[in-house]
């Protein structure tokens, strides 16, 4: 029989630098390229979903004609010509990737990459702002500096990391005056590493955020081309079936499930796949079936 303690819900809201947010997230790695209506109407889409905390980094577009920045200065656009959407978001962006370097932390860096951010997004601050991946060529004690010296400016409201290890984050964190409040990783039935690498027990362990990305594996789970991921796909129909609600939903409400109470960052920019969102409230996972995703995926039970 199965007790009720077994049911692992969705948080009803997650704390991130002194703010509920709702526990799901919307992402631009996939926005720039859109005229500004189109941008809007997916941006209208979330805000209907209930999401507050929008992702998006400098990078986001250098893969488009219109290249690095494009994403944030399409955001900049939207908030242009509806200023007053601006305030009901929590912002949160990122630096430090430069093509080619590859990676970039030193003070002058991102000292201008967080000026020209908050310039091409037309706004003076953002709630957060992520190193979005480690530089091994900078002191944290120089990073700390940096950014303590944006967040006393009062450009970045907090500050978090994305794709660091566990030891990376907390060298940082060590020389920081200020908490470091969340990771961001790739986490989904099809990615599994922060489970097992320390980034869920640290982030609980320092009551660090984690924002999940690609929880779909980038839209592999949304369409499965082998063995593994339809096996995979298989388990979140059939919770998805139970509740009627998308595979998609089923996905987001497995992320959810976990108590480090990862954040999925939806990445759609189908205005009605973003609309569906809420549907990730409804399924509820007994402890048994939760597992059976996780070792269908590792393709082998746990001891
Ligand atoms: P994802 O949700 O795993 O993938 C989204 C992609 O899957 C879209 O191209 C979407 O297409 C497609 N898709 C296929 N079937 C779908 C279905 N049934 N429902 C929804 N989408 C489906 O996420 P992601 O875009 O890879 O990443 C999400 C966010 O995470 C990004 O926007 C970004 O904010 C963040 N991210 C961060 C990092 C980092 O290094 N920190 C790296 C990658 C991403 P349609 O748009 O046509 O629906």
């Amino acid at each position: 029989m199965t007790a009720m303690s077994d049911f692992l819900p969705a948080p009803a809201t997650v704390n991130l630098a002194g703010h509920d947010v709702a526990p799901i997230a919307w992402g631009m790695w996939r926005f720039a390229g859109a005229d500004v209506s189109v941008a809007r109407a997916r941006i209208d889409a979330a805000f209907e979903a209930g999401v507050t905390l929008f992702d998006t980094a400098d990078i986001y577009g250098c893969d488009t004609p219109d290249g690095f920045g494009s994403a944030e200065a399409l955001l900049g656009r939207v908030f242009a010509e509806a200023p007053e959407l601006r305030d009901r978001m929590i912002l949160a962006t990122k630096g430090g990737i430069i093509l080619g370097t590859p990676y970039d932390s030193s003070a002058a860096y991102l000292t201008s990459a967080i000026d020209i951010s908050l310039k091409r997004m037309n706004t003076d601050h953002v709630e957060l702002w992520q190193i979005h991946r480690p530089d091994l060529l900078t002191h944290p004690q120089e990073i700390a500096r940096t950014l303590e010296d944006a967040h006393k400016a009062g450009k970045i409201g907090a500050i978090g990391v994305s794709n660091f290890t566990t030891a990376q984050a907390a060298a940082l964190a060590k020389f920081l005056p200020v908490p470091l409040v969340s990771h961001q990783s790739e986490f989904s039935p099809l990615h599994l590493a922060p489970l097992f690498d320390g980034i869920f027990d640290q982030s609980m362990e320092r009551g660090m955020a984690f924002l999940a990305w690609s929880t779909l594996g980038g839209g592999r789970l949304g369409d499965p081309a082998d063995e593994r991921t339809r096996a995979v796909a298989g388990l979140l129909d059939a919770k998805a079936a139970e509740y009627g609600v998308s595979r998609a939903a089923a996905t987001y409400s497995w992320v959810m499930a976990h108590p480090a109470r990862p954040i999925p960052i939806v990445g759609t920019q189908n205005p009605d796949r973003i609309r569906e969102i809420p549907q990730a409230f409804a399924p509820r996972w007994t402890r048994a079936e939760w597992y059976a995703v996780l070792q269908t995926s590792m393709g082998e039970n746990l001891p």
